[in-house]
């Protein structure tokens, strides 16, 4: 089952295999980050040349109307709704996924002003933390952050706001959102979740396990392209009660009559701030559509298939790598990491032979595995590749410890 000829057969039976034309996939690179940069949609490329040129380039103001323009925040996050399990209104692009936490960390601590905490997991991604720690100062709350596997039971009668990433973005370790989100809700507590590593990877059903406030990342798995815009998640039955501590004039009920007064409008749209970027949001629009057609559950299906046979090559021939992530299916997000002390050098090694993936501070490599367009002869080709840098000691080459500014 891990021969390369096996890898082949399982490509051309694989049902999600022609999902891959979608895609620029640079020729002789095997691409194992699409978790952290999701790749190019071909689609995008026109998509991109037909806004620039037609619509700012010709159509200009008038496309704020006429190409749709004011609506897409609404339009590409009613695209995203169907990936995660929400309704169409329930969602939108706005921000980053760092601002859409702020705005939805300060306005949903306000719903008790009585509960002091706002909890979260050592270890979130650092953005989280920080974010929390100042909105946390802001709205007169305490930030109380506790190991993994302490969270569900540090939460209380003081708990104001549960904040955990739902995929934890190093070893991929998946939290169930039902669960913990009835139990939060049990003592009181509402649930924010950051899907940066889910949305568009994992199965999500947010409406049906009870999920009220979400975020995700629209650069990852959604194929947005770098920097790309945000999404953020308002349950329909908090969107009134929730007041935006960003009050923008694009979250206003009626931007146009400029008026001194702040009105939040009705429904999400409140948490709309500033001008949307049409350039990047029509991007994005592009690489959610990427999804089309797609089932969700099969490609969910494909990434454990992808991860197993990850895992079990890098055993075989990669025996000095720690895998850390969750041999169990629904304990894990659709990336696999290692530890190794060397594992800067070694991810660098791999780049310089084709392989991309990403090292993660201090001693992580992890690579993401992206079922839309990786087949399993990529895996193969990855662990060989990575099985030659290791028996070889090439990674020891003092060109590999070089570290640039982005890691
Ligand atoms: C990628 C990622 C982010 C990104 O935040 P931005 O503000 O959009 O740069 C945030 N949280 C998690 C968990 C992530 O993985």
């Amino acid at each position: 089952m891990t021969g390369l000829e096996a890898a082949r057969a399982r490509d051309a039976a694989d049902p999600l295999r022609h999902y891959r034309d979608r895609f620029f996939l640079p020729l002789g690179t095997i691409y194992l980050d699409g978790n952290s940069l999701g790749v190019l949609p071909r689609a995008t490329v026109e998509r991109q040349r037909k806004v620039v040129a037609e619509e700012w380039g010709s159509e200009l103001i008038r496309s704020w109307n006429s190409r749709g323009w004011i609506d897409a925040p609404a339009r590409v996050g009613a695209k995203i709704a169907r990936l995660i399990g929400a309704k169409p209104h329930e969602v939108i692009v706005a921000d980053s996924v760092s601002v859409n936490l702020f705005k939805l960390i300060v306005a949903a601590t306000a719903l008790s002003p009585n509960r002091p905490q706002i909890l979260s997991e050592g270890g979130n991604f650092h953005t989280d933390l920080h974010i929390a720690s100042g909105a946390a100062e802001l709205a007169g709350k305490r930030l109380d952050v506790v190991e993994r596997a302490a969270v569900r039971d540090a939460i209380s009668g003081e708990t104001n706001l549960l904040l955990l990433t739902h995929v934890h973005f190093k070893a991929g370790y998946r939290f169930g959102i039902k669960e913990v989100t009835a139990r939060a809700k049990a003592a009181g507590a509402v649930t924010l979740w950051d899907l940066s590593h889910s949305a568009g990877a994992v199965p999500l059903h947010l409406n049906r396990d009870g999920a009220e406030l979400a975020v995700g990342c629209g650069y990852k798995y959604l194929n947005g392209g770098p920097g790309a815009p945000a999404f953020l998640y308002v349950a329909e039955h908090l969107q009134e009660r929730l007041i935006p501590p960003l009050r923008g004039w694009m979250g206003h009920a009626a931007p146009f009559d400029f008026t001194d007064d702040y009105v939040p409008a009705l429904g999400i749209a409140r948490f709309l701030v500033g001008t949307p970027p049409i350039l990047s949001l029509s991007a994005l629009e592009s690489g959610v559509e990427s999804f089309d057609g797609v089932d969700m559950e099969a490609l969910w299906a494909k990434s454990v298939q992808l991860f197993d046979l990850f895992a079990a090559l890098a055993a075989e021939r990669c025996p000095e790598l720690e895998c850390i992530s969750p041999a169990e299916p629904e304990q894990r997000g659709s990336h696999i990491s290692f530890r190794h002390p060397h594992a800067f050098e070694i991810c660098q090694a791999l780049i310089d032979a084709g392989v991309i993936g990403d090292f993660r501070a201090p001693d992580v490599i992890r690579f993401g595995l992206t079922p839309l367009y990786l087949g399993f002869e990529d895996i193969w080709q990855a662990a060989e590749r990575m099985a030659d840098i290791l028996d070889s000691g090439r990674w020891r080459e003092p060109r590999f410890a070089v570290r640039g500014k982005v890691t």
